[in-house]
């Protein structure tokens, strides 16, 4: 059990699907055994987070949203008891620059030993008890294991990961959920090579990851589709070589073309837009994986003939968080970024303050930025 009293800290307050969030002077608990309080520098607005708001996800509320933050350690929970060889905030010391992801992870399950983060199912107190409660003393639910937007969370230790100190915050926040994401589906889940053939469907926040992570390992072509264009003119500057609107053009023949008949090695699509599934198969070479990155609403079903999967070798794959482990992949992205290969702060369209977080979930919802940034302590200090 936590030690401590916890914080009163201000935080935006979902109460139902639709509704403005309100700010709150909310209770936070003292971070228990294993357990971690991070100030939140940055917290971007992922789809998940509307995808829970307009109600096309069910989720309890109230409840906190915000997931993919960066901050700094404010308190340490008393000596950590779980089992975390090497995990990713074994050495965190308080003042530490920190990513926080969503990813949560016991270190001890079936999944965790397989090294599949993305699946544990690992009893940790969190998982049971959220640590915030509104002022009168009723709970308030954790938004996606984090409630970022908020000028503090609690979160279990292997979702915080150490940042080097000449890391901007805000283009750290991005690795705690949409470019990991993108990344990982490249990089993990498709194993896309040198040489490879890349289609990235939607080009948001994790597309443009995506994107980013195909150029990094030298995919070609990498072909960008998306029906705004803003997106795709985006996307050529993130890394791809060919920019296809779905709406105006033919996109089978626009990816014949690209890649010179031989069609794509792998499509990944990062959108929850069922659309975007249309004939998505059709645009693969034999041997070729079709990614789901996106998380559509929970009503949409897909149609595909067995017999072209088996007759093709071609693969349907299922990416949750780009079947990322925390401990590798954000350390490698944050490699990526220093090295000026992968580009954070040039996603980073606009920022706000949590008193204006309605305006960026505007913002999001309008789908006219690759991400908006919620600032919950104020314009950060240049680091
Ligand atoms: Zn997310
Ligand atoms: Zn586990």
């Amino acid at each position: 059990m936590p030690t401590g009293r916890g914080a009163t800290i201000r935080a935006a307050v979902s109460r139902g699907v639709g509704l403005p969030p309100s700010i709150e002077d909310l209770h936070l608990a003292a971070p228990g055994p294993d357990e971690v309080r991070v100030e939140v520098t940055a917290c971007a607005v992922c789809h998940s987070d509307l995808s829970y708001l307009d109600g096309t996800w069910a989720t309890e509320f109230p409840l906190v949203l915000g997931h993919e933050a960066a901050g700094r350690v404010l308190e340490l929970g008393d000596e950590p008891t779980g089992d975390h060889p090497g995990g990713p905030a074994g050495n965190l010391a308080v003042g530490d620059p920190v990513v926080v992801t969503l990813v949560r992870t016991c270190g001890n399950c079936r999944a965790c030993h397989r090294g599949h983060d993305v699946a544990c199912t690992g009893d940790l107190a969190l998982n049971d008890c959220s640590p915030l409660a509104d002022a009168d003393g009723n709970p308030i639910a954790q938004g996606l294991n984090v409630a970022g937007f908020a000028e503090q969370v609690v979160v279990h230790r292997s979702q915080v990961v150490r940042l080097p100190d000449d890391v901007d915050p805000l283009a750290a926040s991005l690795l705690g959920c949409g470019v990991l994401t993108g990344s990982g589906a490249v990089t993990n889940t498709a194993g896309v090579a040198a040489g490879d053939a890349v289609v990235v469907v939607g080009c948001g926040g994790v597309g443009t990851g995506a994107l980013q992570a195909a150029r990094i390992v030298g995919a070609d072509p990498i072909v960008a589709v998306d029906p705004s264009p803003d997106k795709r003119a985006s996307a050529l500057g993130f890394g791809a070589t060919h920019a296809v609107d779905p709406v105006a053009e033919d996109v089978g023949a626009a990816i014949t073309s690209a890649t010179g008949g031989r069609l794509a090695d792998h499509v990944l699509v990062t959108t929850g837009a069922p659309a975007a599934l249309d004939g998505a198969i059709d645009l693969l070479a034999p041997m070729g994986n079709l990614v789901i990155v996106g998380m559509a609403g929970d009503d949409v079903t897909m149609e595909v003939a067995p017999s072209w999967l088996a007759a093709a070798n071609k693969s349907i794959l299922g990416s949750k968080m780009g079947t990322i482990r925390v401990a590798d992949d954000v350390p490698a992205l944050i490699g990526h970024h220093r090295d000026g290969r992968l580009d954070l702060q040039g996603m980073v369209s606009t920022t706000h303050g949590l008193d204006d977080i309605a305006e960026a979930f505007d913002e999001a919802w309008r789908g006219d930025v690759l991400r908006t940034v919620v600032l919950p302590n104020g314009e950060p200090a240049p680091c």
